[in-house]
């Protein structure tokens, strides 16, 4: 009997051990703002292409509606949809107290109160992994408990490789001070995309600008001994497309004297009517639908999952692709490209690549969505998810190793 419970005790010591000793996975998330889908296509990018051959890759990344930067990147962090996690928008007015979100904005846009949902690095630090970010939307919340152990407030003009050398200075620390967990976040193809179009030679250059960056990240990681341990993800937040300023709308015009306020532009403009106007204002723009539609709240397809947040306006006007609705402040789109789209259309699709040990290898898949990542980097660090997600490990756990 006294031998049986030694026997136990040991039995239970020993798997014990192996738990902790089992070695925690790495990964860094690199975010390619605006690399659309087919840009892998073009020949210009051959690192890309060599994680793309070995590794898993994604025929797209679907991205949430609106395909803008922040909603996207919170909705891969936390596994939700923008009107979950309450980044509905780049910048949104909450019209019960008059405040703006303004991305560019750090008292807005690290104030913790907009964000709903639960970022990847909440939830992993909570279950003792360190995390870090180089860039990402969402990151710098003023809360401590909300942030990366190491973050970086975003300077847009920091170099590219600077950004890289910092993760890498951190994997480089002593182990129990060493992120588990890194994101990347890099914006070339989606400036020049803007600026010159997504089938422009400076869009052309900016592939090539971050394939290097890739290139770059993965050569480093050789030199520090660590490339065979560290999972690396490359995708992006949503695609591109071409616009004009012949393409565009003004609201304003149609509405005429009928005031209200108009905020965003491009291809979504949110209508916040005056007291009692509300059918007026719909009606004139409905009258004049012509390449937008416009919507009551309640009558926003459901396939946008864009409706269940109290700051999203009671009429949403969304432009088809490729055109922009404006109003007199921001009287035509002045660049070629924009995104923001419907997030179904091909053009707004981004890109999902992934390499490293807990990843299959040489396995391509078709459409992944990017509400799903949060879900398998749980399933990756083996944490505990949130519940209350959107996102579904079903539609993407069979990327990882068995
Ligand atoms: P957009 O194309 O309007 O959806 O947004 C892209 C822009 O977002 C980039 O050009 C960056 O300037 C900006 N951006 C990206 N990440 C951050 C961040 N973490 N903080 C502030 N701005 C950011
Ligand atoms: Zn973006
Ligand atoms: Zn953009």
């Amino acid at each position: 009997m006294l031998k049986k419970r030694w026997y136990l005790i040991a039995l239970l010591i020993a798997f014990s051990l192996t738990i902790s000793a089992a070695p925690k996975p790495y990964l860094i998330l690199v975010s390619f703002d605006a690399f659309r889908w087919d840009y892998l296509n073009r020949g210009l990018s051959p690192v890309l292409e060599k994680v793309r051959q070995e590794g898993v890759s994604a025929l797209s990344l679907k991205p949430t509606y609106p395909s803008k930067t922040f909603p996207n990147h919170l909705s891969i962090i936390t596994g939700m949809y923008p009107a979950h996690h309450g980044i509905i928008a780049n910048n949104f007015l909450d019209q019960f107290t008059g405040k703006l979100y303004r991305m560019n904005d750090s008292i807005s846009s690290r104030d913790g109160r907009w964000y709903l949902g639960e970022a990847f690095w909440e939830t992993a630090e909570r279950q003792g992994i360190i995390t870090a970010s180089y860039f990402w939307p969402g990151s710098e919340l003023a809360l401590p408990y909300r942030h990366p152990t190491y973050y970086q407030a975003y300077d847009h003009q920091r170099p590219y490789e600077k950004r890289v050398d910092g993760v890498i200075d951190w994997l480089k620390l002593p182990a129990d001070k060493r992120p588990h967990f890194i994101t990347l976040y890099c914006h070339e193809t989606d400036s020049q995309g803007h600026r010159y179009g997504p089938d422009s030679p400076q869009t052309n250059d900016a592939i090539k600008r971050l394939d290097e960056v890739a290139g770059y990240l993965l050569s480093k990681l050789d030199e520090i001994k660590m490339r065979d341990s560290v999972n690396v993800v490359f995708l992006s937040d949503h695609g591109m497309t071409e616009v004009s300023a012949e393409r565009s709308i003004n609201i304003e015009k149609i509405l005429g004297d009928i005031k209200c306020k108009l905020s965003d532009s491009g291809p979504l403009l949110f209508v916040e009517p005056d007291k009692g106007k509300i059918s007026e204002t719909y009606n004139q723009l409905k009258k004049n639908e012509n390449h937008y539609k416009v919507y009551y709240l309640e009558e926003i397809p459901s396939y946008f999952h864009f409706e269940d947040n109290p700051f999203i306006s009671p009429i949403v006007v969304i432009a088809d692709l490729g055109w922009s609705v404006v109003t007199n402040r921001r009287s035509d789109y002045d660049g070629k490209g924009n995104h923001g789209y419907d997030n179904n259309q091909l053009d707004m699709q981004g890109i999902f690549l992934a390499t490293g040990p807990d990843f299959k290898k040489n396995y391509h898949t078709g459409t992944l969505w990017n509400i799903d990542i949060y879900p398998l980097l749980c399933k990756l660090f083996k944490i505990f998810p949130r519940k209350n997600i959107d996102g579904d490990l079903d539609r993407i756990g069979f990327i990882l190793k068995d």
